[in-house]
């Protein structure tokens, strides 16, 4: 929904824009309702928009008559009552939907064409370039590639301030009574959305308040939650990127991923307007603070997609660890006594949303030493969070957090015991678990499942430098020390649900 595509620079009568609600797309995975919601209104609102405008449109609404409930029947079923001449299309972010699309295309006797949504700020060839030959991507280099190609913090061809990352500024805790400004929130009534969906059976998971629907859904909105993020949040967004509190859901962070994804604001918009506001007060605003935040969207964002264009299909079905278990039950419902694991599940099936160390080193962290299938962690991400699409969901979660691709997108598992979490959070001074104990009646999950994953695969992660220091730990510790907390770790796995 990129309002500023080149398509709609011009009024042209002999074109048919199309857009659909279908049933095709809200099934796939189960999604989250307020993921479902906020996708049909922002559709509903930009479909509103360029018909005001003048352009020709034929928006399917979900409950409409000659609604075939897939894109493809749809379009067939529309060019052929229009006796269409040509089908142009923009290319699909998702690899399932290029691959039906691209089918479709080989079925028509027409002339098709497919082009960009020109919104991304790099191309999948140019990470395709960069990385030809190497075994392991780093997103270090892509970041820098980046920041020369687009010349942000850049003076003479040089970093600003001399370094390129200054990710060491990034990780403090949250000091006691911070005051943290509330998130600005948009107040919609999405009543009758709810009750289409509702009405149609689509099987979605959490919760919503129907007259206080919270998401931006259009342009004007997105550039609101922008204006606020970098007038409240920019100052401390880096010192607090990887902090946890309790009952702080989404602390400086910008939430501006779900605008993003659905090109509700383009991210060259978001990040030239944060530099700019950082440019001019830079003596309130931290370096750290934009440079963290600019690393986020051109390096990570763009990284993510350039890793999905080159490694799908077969990233989809990559499980280096050969994982199996299942997700333990309580990731639907948030009821565990484990604080940490609780309070990220729950804001999560609350709002649809968590910030990315909840998601890293919480619920990715405890999936990965639980041994959980990346199947299930992968659609569990891929249904619970309103920005989750494949290309930046799966090599997020399989790739980033699970390792199942076996070192590609990062150079070591994240994966940690209670200390890290400790260190970032709240949450273990509220929990039932002991941060401390690793094999007592309390003692936190964290720690033992940590030893066992340490301990499990040692064929696969003690030659990766990167684990050498782990492995001395473990080693050093005398034999039943090490049996009791392989014991421990083999209890909590076997009463999983009941953590
Ligand atoms: P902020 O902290 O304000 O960051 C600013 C922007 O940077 C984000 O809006 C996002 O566009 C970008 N960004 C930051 N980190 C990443 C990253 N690792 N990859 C891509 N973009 C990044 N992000 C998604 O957009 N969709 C997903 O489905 C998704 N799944 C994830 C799954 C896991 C297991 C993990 C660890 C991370 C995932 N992320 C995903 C990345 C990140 O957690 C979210 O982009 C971020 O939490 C969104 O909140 P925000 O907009 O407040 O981000
Ligand atoms: Fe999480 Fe363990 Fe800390 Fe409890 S003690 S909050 S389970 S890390």
């Amino acid at each position: 929904m990129n309002a500023k595509h080149s398509w709609f620079s011009a009024i042209n009568p002999n074109v048919l824009y199309v857009m659909m609600e279908v049933r095709q797309e809200t099934d796939y995975a189960p999604h989250h309702i307020q993921k479902v919601l906020g996708i049909f209104l922002a559709m509903r609102t930009f479909a509103q928009q360029l018909t005001a405008l003048g352009h020709n449109l034929k928006y399917f609404k979900l409950d409409d008559n000659d609604n075939q409930q897939s894109v493809t029947t749809n379009l067939h079923q529309l060019l052929l009552q229009k006796k269409a001449t040509q089908f142009h299309y923009l290319i699909p972010d998702e690899y399932r939907v290029a691959t039906y699309m691209q089918s479709f295309c080989i079925s028509l006797s027409i002339p098709t064409e497919v082009l960009s949504t020109e919104h991304f700020m790099s191309e999948p060839k140019e990470f395709a370039d960069l990385f030809e030959g190497k075994k392991t991507f780093i997103m270090d280099s892509f970041y820098r590639f980046m920041r020369r190609k687009h010349d942000i913090l850049i003076e003479n061809n040089k970093p600003l301030f001399g370094k390129w990352s200054f990710d060491g500024d990034n990780r403090k805790k949250l000091p006691k009574n911070t005051p943290i400004p509330a998130p600005l929130l948009f107040h919609k009534d999405v009543s009758d959305l709810v009750k289409l969906i509702s009405n149609h059976g689509v099987k979605t998971i959490g919760t919503v308040a129907a007259d206080n629907f919270i998401w931006p859904t259009s342009n004007d909105e997105a550039q609101q939650l922008l204006d606020y993020f970098c007038k409240n949040l920019l100052v401390h967004f880096g010192t607090y990127q990887d902090a946890m509190a309790v009952n702080q859901w989404s602390i400086f962070h910008s939430r501006l991923s779900f605008a993003m994804n659905l090109k509700l604001i383009s991210p060259h918009q978001v990040i030239h307007q944060a530099v700019q506001h950082w440019k001019i007060n830079q003596s309130t605003i931290d370096y750290h603070q934009i440079e963290g935040f600019v690393r986020q969207i051109l390096g990570w964002r763009e990284y993510m997609r350039g890793l999905y264009w080159t490694q799908m299909p077969a990233f989809a079905s990559l499980n280096f660890f050969e994982h199996q278990n299942p997700l333990p039950q309580w990731f639907w419902s948030g009821e565990t006594k484990m604080t940490c694991l609780s309070q990220s599940i729950k804001q999560s099936l609350t709002y649809s949303y968590a910030h990315h160390i909840q998601r890293l080193m919480v619920t990715g962290n405890f999936a990965l030493l639980a041994g959980v299938h990346p199947d299930e962690v992968d659609q569990w991400y891929l249904g619970i969070y309103i920005d989750a699409f494949e290309w930046v969901e799966i090599t997020n979660t399989r790739g980033m957090s699970q390792y199942a691709d076996g070192g590609l997108t990062g150079t070591k598992p994240y994966i940690s015991s209670a200390s890290y979490i400790d260190k970032m959070s709240d949450y273990c001074s509220n929990c039932y678990y002991d941060k401390k104990e690793k094999i007592g009646s309390k003692a936190c999950p964290f720690n033992s499942l940590y030893w066992n994953f340490i301990d499990n695969h040692r064929a696969k992660l003690s030659s990766n430098p990167r684990m050498t220091m782990m492995y001395a730990v473990w080693d050093k510790m005398d034999a039943n020390t090490q049996s009791a907390i392989l014991t421990k770790a083999q209890i909590y796995l076997s009463k999983i649900d009941e953590l």
